[in-house]
């Protein structure tokens, strides 16, 4: 009964391969005489043919090698002079908010809010990013996210956040608690009434992240800064706990950490990933930014444990920038918002966190905007410098840097999607990295940390076909991604035109 079942069935299967070899076998997309640039190899291949098929490359071949014909129906694209690369991984954004825009103000500008949400996924692809890493969602996250049509692939970490601590602080309680589905409650806590603590272990968290189709766990060691500076952290041995869990469930652990005592601790747990630089240094009683020796031991400890960091130093611009006076006129941000909501951002309404950060500040009473601009300017030195230079350190040192943003890292409207990504580079050129650093960092090193180098993070056979069409080499110039010929999404060909916010399309 079995056996003939499966007869029948095989049967079929053959039916329907002769019925259908032009859409099976058929190449969607071939493109000539391209150069291929990709981080697994030492020298680019020139005068290349590559066919993508159902979304994925199937073959590379060298120019003059017998299949000259495209196959029957594939869209050519003549790739003369343009050089062809993996699309590119920002391995920490944060996809759920609107830049700059609390959810009561969203609910508030119901037009302003659908045009953002609509262009903020364009705004990546703009800009080269072709996949996405949400280091806090869930599963109902990732559906919102493909509601929005043409989006780069996203993943996401389960934010396993000690209870009330960084960053679950933020939300009112009790509500914050079921914002929150992964967060640890360690032994000897009281957990919130109607929560189980045993839902809350490491364990537990990890299984239901894992089920819930998370591929990384997020956690967080941070005892606050501007108004609460006396959070709750985590015990080594719950971060240990969880980093075991994790690697038992096949999951990279990235950990939330900005301080000399955040990244060792952070060391010492045995996380993969640091998902920030090092520009607090709160261990040190110096005021230098020049690393010391307590500085240098933990960046040693993190090159010989091969641990990944983020410099994402765009975090401090995010800031930073909030109190440029000229911010709001750069044309790049009209690029990717939305006219509407620059407009917004300029209202009282859309400064509310410019207003509230100006007050931690505490500037004098009578000091002008301009004043304002240049006295944090001066506060934030040391601090760039310090990140600067640790990242400086580590790449010197071929340590294990992995390209992030934290899009928005706050609510702050100046970390733009996409452009924010090609300002990081910037950042990255400023602490010494090469262009041909960068590029490795954002395609492969990401790929292999989140263990999707399987899939994406190099130009070869069997990959995924997120790939973008350069003018340069992205090895030579960061310049390559800001005026990108074509975007190819899971084999989908994209004009960075279309893309583009406040263009007719
Ligand atoms: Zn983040």
């Amino acid at each position: 009964m079995s056996g003939k079942l499966s007869l029948l069935s095989s049967i079929r299967w053959l039916a329907l391969m002769t019925v259908l070899p032009g859409a099976l076998l058929a190449a969607d997309l071939q493109i000539e005489h391209v150069t291929i640039v990709s981080p697994e190899r030492a020298a680019p291949i020139t005068d290349a043919r590559v066919r993508v098929h159902d979304g994925r490359i199937v073959d590379i071949q060298r120019a003059g090698s017998a299949t000259d014909q495209p196959h029957n129906g594939a869209e050519v694209i003549d790739g003369s002079g343009l050089f062809l690369a993996p699309g590119l991984i920002d391995s920490h954004v944060h996809l759920g908010e609107i830049p700059g825009m609390t959810p009561d103000q969203e609910a508030a500008h119901p037009d302003i809010a659908k045009a953002a949400r609509d262009q903020i996924p364009r705004s990546y692809l703009l800009y080269g990013f072709t996949t996405l890493i949400d280091l806090i969602s869930t599963p109902q996250g990732v559906a919102r996210w493909k509601s929005h049509g043409v989006v780069p692939d996203m993943y996401f970490c389960g934010g396993a956040a000690l209870m009330d601590g960084y960053s679950m602080n933020y939300a009112p309680k009790p509500q914050r608690y079921q914002g929150w589905p992964y967060m640890l409650i360690e032994s000897g806590t009281q957990a919130p009434d109607g929560i189980d603590p045993a839902m809350h272990t490491p364990q537990a968290v990890v299984s239901r992240m894992k089920s819930d189709g998370a591929i990384c766990v997020k956690t967080f060691f941070e005892r606050g800064f501007g108004e609460d500076r006396n959070l709750p952290v985590p015990k080594l041995d719950t971060i240990r706990a969880l980093v075991k869990a994790a690697h038992n469930a096949g999951m990279p652990v990235l950990m939330h950490a900005n301080s000399d005592e955040a990244h060792k601790f952070g060391v010492d747990a045995g996380v993969d990933v640091l998902a920030h630089g090092m520009w607090n240094w709160n261990l040190e009683h110096s005021t230098t930014s020049e690393i010391t020796p307590g500085i240098k031991k933990i960046l040693d400890a993190e090159l010989k444990n091969n641990v990944g960091v983020q410099p994402t130093i765009q975090v401090l611009y995010g800031i930073k920038e909030l109190f440029s006076t000229s911010y709001l006129s750069d044309p790049q941000l009209s690029r990717v918002f939305p006219s509407n909501l620059i407009d917004w951002y300029r209202s009282p309404e859309g400064q509310w966190f410019h207003q509230s950060l100006s007050q931690e500040m505490k500037f004098p009473a009578d000091a002008s905007p301009a004043q304002q601009e240049l006295d944090l300017n001066e506060r934030f030195v040391s601090v760039v410098d310090r990140v600067l230079h640790t990242t400086a350190y580590l790449a010197a040192r071929h340590g294990r840097i992995l390209f992030g943003t934290d899009t928005p890292s706050a609510p702050t409207f100046a970390n733009p999607p996409g452009l924010n990504g090609w300002l990081e580079m910037h950042r990255l050129l400023d602490a010494g990295e090469t262009p041909a650093q960068i590029f490795v960092s954002a395609t492969l090193t990401n790929a292999r940390a989140l263990k999707l180098d399987r899939e994406i993070g190099t130009v070869q056979v069997g990959k995924r076909a997120n790939l973008l069409l350069l003018r340069q080499d992205p090895t030579q110039t960061i310049d390559a991604y800001a005026g990108i010929a074509k975007v190819i999404l899971n084999g989908r060909v994209l004009d960075p035109l279309g893309l583009t916010a406040n263009s007719a399309r």
